[in-house]
């Protein structure tokens, strides 16, 4: 078998020595390093030297180590959690290494490999931060390059910022929500003011500035995004949008948007449906408008996922003055809309020379009233109308256009769930228009666009209203 040459052959991990035994072999230099390394731990050293030299004696003395002078005898080994040969002598090495196996111990003997079950790092010790180089004995002088680099990176605070880190990881759990919170007190206690304060040697400071970041919830509020998921096909959700579905601690989405484009949001993001299809409204803009804010207020990224754009008959107007009256910081992530995204289905230019210069984006329900809107003048002089939630009131659409002088042959387009698989387009005359108001079997979102530039689309991909929906009001005749 090929070998991969991406894999390790020795695992990094890092031994427990509290309360256990390490047994170092030798007299001379190597036992001396060997010493050294394993006094950054908590082990329980024991030296065995039947003739030490000066300089092993004098650290065996400043480290308070076990010294024993007997010469090696297997049973020396019992108990340890690792063993190191160093006596400088080849084979006395290879008989440590084996009564160590003999009794399942990990063994190292210095300079031979074959007879090392763990291979010792260079070491960065900013306890309880511990950064260990290996190079699987390729370059113990690449180790020692590397670990002077690690060593002036890290301030020599580390360690004491890690133990006070500690020392608060329970009262954090408690007192501050897990998520963007917590990440931010972390954050902030790792590179504020917490940690120039333990640098400059003020434990007494640190922990007051600890105290402070934790009252006030890590300085964070929350933060709304209001994010256009487009018409529905998920390749139509800007790149923004898709970063900002990723950041999302919480998403809220309306029934129009697709599972398929929520699903595109950090995995473990808590989704919640805010409703709102026609008839069934799950919550009320007002309940919603609380909600934003009193998840803000928990310090959650939030995302209020909307259908095409948000700020296109999307109620968006209430919920940023809910936002900004409670003072949670906002933006908004725009989106396709959906009548240019049914204006692509049909290549349908909806501004066109000589013919379309100005395009209204309206409700069908502004038709409705007893007033005609001002926009109707626009349609008149060509403007292109583009009507959203139209279909249940399409008839009403067509008289009121008719009524302001729109002659029942302009052309018009209907598209139900533009942009998605099971799109469905339809054209004909204003004077078919009523038809889709009755026509039940249009159930997914429906937008209509009417006015001259319609005859320029490409007719070859859609249905003659006619044609579609004649049986329907037949038979409703
Ligand atoms: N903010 C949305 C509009 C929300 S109002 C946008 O910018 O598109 C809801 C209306 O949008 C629906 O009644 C329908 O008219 C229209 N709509 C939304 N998605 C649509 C789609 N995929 N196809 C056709 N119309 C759609």
């Amino acid at each position: 078998m090929a070998s991969d040459t991406s894999k390790l052959t020795a695992f990094p991990a890092f031994v427990r020595t509290t309360g256990r035994k390490v047994a170092v072999f030798g007299n001379g230099a190597e036992a001396v390093a060997k010493t050294r390394l394993i006094a950054n731990s908590d082990a329980d050293i024991i030296v065995y030297a039947d003739d030490p030299s000066h300089e092993l004696l004098a650290l065996m003395h400043e480290l308070a180590v076990i010294h024993d002078a007997a010469s090696f005898a297997p049973e020396q080994v019992d108990g340890a959690a690792l063993v190191f040969a160093a006596t400088g002598d080849a084979a006395l090495d290879c008989a440590i290494v084996l009564a160590a196996r003999a009794r399942n111990i990990p063994a190292n003997a210095v300079d031979q490999p074959d007879y090392c079950d763990f291979y010792t790092p260079a070491l960065v010790n900013r306890a309880p931060v511990a950064i260990a180089i290996g190079t699987e004995g390729a370059g113990p002088v690449l180790a020692q390059m590397i670990r002077s680099k690690v060593d002036t990176l890290l301030s020599p605070a580390l360690g004491p910022l890690a133990r006070l880190a500690a020392s608060y990881r329970d009262r954090v759990d408690d007192a501050l929500p897990r998520g963007a919170v917590r990440r931010a007190f972390w954050k902030a206690f790792f590179t504020g003011e917490v940690s120039h304060e333990v640098e400059a040697g003020n434990e007494e400071a640190a922990r007051r500035a600890t105290d402070k970041l934790i009252e006030d919830g890590a300085g964070i509020s929350g933060h709304v995004a209001l994010v256009g998921a487009g018409p529905g096909a998920e390749d139509l959700l800007t790149l923004r949008a898709h970063r900002v579905l990723m950041e999302a601690d919480v998403i809220l989405h309306d029934a129009l948007v697709p599972e398929k484009v929520i699903s595109m949001g950090r995995r473990d993001a808590e989704r919640m449906a805010v409703g709102k299809r026609k008839g069934c409204h799950s919550k009320s803009q007002n309940d919603i408008n609380i909600l934003l804010v009193k998840l803000a207020k928990e310090g959650k990224r939030v995302v209020r996922l909307k259908s095409g754009d948000p700020l296109v008959f999307g109620r968006a107007a209430e919920e940023l003055d809910a936002l900004r009256r409670a003072g949670v910081s906002y933006e908004i992530v725009p989106g396709v809309t959906s009548a240019i995204a049914a204006a692509a289905d049909m290549a349908l230019p909806i501004t066109l020379r000589g013919v379309a210069h100005s395009v209204v984006f309206t409700t069908g329900h502004d038709l409705t009233g007893k007033t005609l809107p001002d926009w109707a003048k626009l349609a008149l002089s060509g403007a292109t109308i583009a009507v959203y939630m139209g279909r249940t009131v399409a008839a009403s659409v067509a008289r009121r256009l008719n009524e302001a002088g729109l002659g029942m042959a302009t052309t018009v387009a209907v598209v139900e769930n533009a942009s998605r698989a099971n799109r469905r387009m339809f054209h004909g005359a204003l004077a078919d228009l009523p038809l889709i108001e009755t026509a039940d079997e249009l159930d997914g979102p429906v937008l209509v666009i009417i006015g001259d530039a319609v005859a320029a689309a490409d007719l070859s991909r859609s249905e003659p209203l006619s044609v579609a929906f004649r049986a329907t009001t037949e038979i409703a005749a």
